[in-house]
């Protein structure tokens, strides 16, 4: 029996909340967007390929990575349609299919690292996430140059008070971040 057909539609209205027919392509999300002048699929194209279906083409964008969920496109659709919500929902989309380009994989790995660090401590551990970014990072890229330069960082960051080896106060429930995690169902 051959595998049914992703409704990668229906899949982002239902991660995001968003209703994507709502959208009438008037355009203001992307001009109050802040970062639409780097995107390679501004707000509004994002909008639309999520409309037609046409989702896994726009998960492999660089603007979704790009996007700083400042929610401005969301404040100013006249229809109140949730832009950054479906902004969101490639992101995860993206990492549940692996369709992020290799040009995003930087960022990629370093939202990983910062979560997983959450899950695990119930707040960040910065050694243990910057450890957990290069190693993941190297390992896809064998971007020797990057090793060097942090480790040249590392050092001088420590001294300034920038980076710290201990956890800092602990969190009270560390069982409850681990729930939220699993609810989300989010795959690190
Ligand atoms: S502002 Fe709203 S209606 Fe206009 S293009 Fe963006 S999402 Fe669509
Ligand atoms: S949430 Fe993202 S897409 Fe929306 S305005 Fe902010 S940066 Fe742009």
């Amino acid at each position: 029996m051959s595998k049914p057909v992703q409704d990668w539609s229906a899949r982002v209205e239902e991660l995001s909340g968003a209703k994507l027919n709502d959208c009438y392509q008037c355009g203001k999300c992307t001009a109050g967007c802040p970062r639409a002048e780097v995107m390679d699929v501004p707000p509004t194209r994002i909008m639309r390929s999520a409309q037609t279906g046409d989702v896994l083409e726009v998960a492999k964008a660089r603007s979704i990575w790009q996007c700083l969920s400042c929610q401005t496109c969301t404040a100013r659709c006249p229809k109140n349609v949730e832009v950054a919500g479906v902004v969101d929902a490639l992101r995860q989309i993206s990492i549940e299919t692996n369709t992020f380009s290799d040009e995003s994989l930087k960022v990629v790995s370093f939202q990983k690292a910062f979560l997983r660090s959450v899950r695990r401590n119930g707040r960040t551990n910065e050694t243990e996430m910057a450890t957990d970014f290069e190693a993941r990072y190297f390992f896809r890229r064998f971007d020797v140059a990057n090793v060097v330069r942090v480790g040249l960082l590392g050092p001088k960051m420590i001294a300034r008070g920038k980076m710290h080896f201990k956890l800092g106060s602990p969190v009270k429930d560390k069982a409850l971040v681990k729930r939220i995690f699993d609810k989300c169902g989010v795959e690190l």
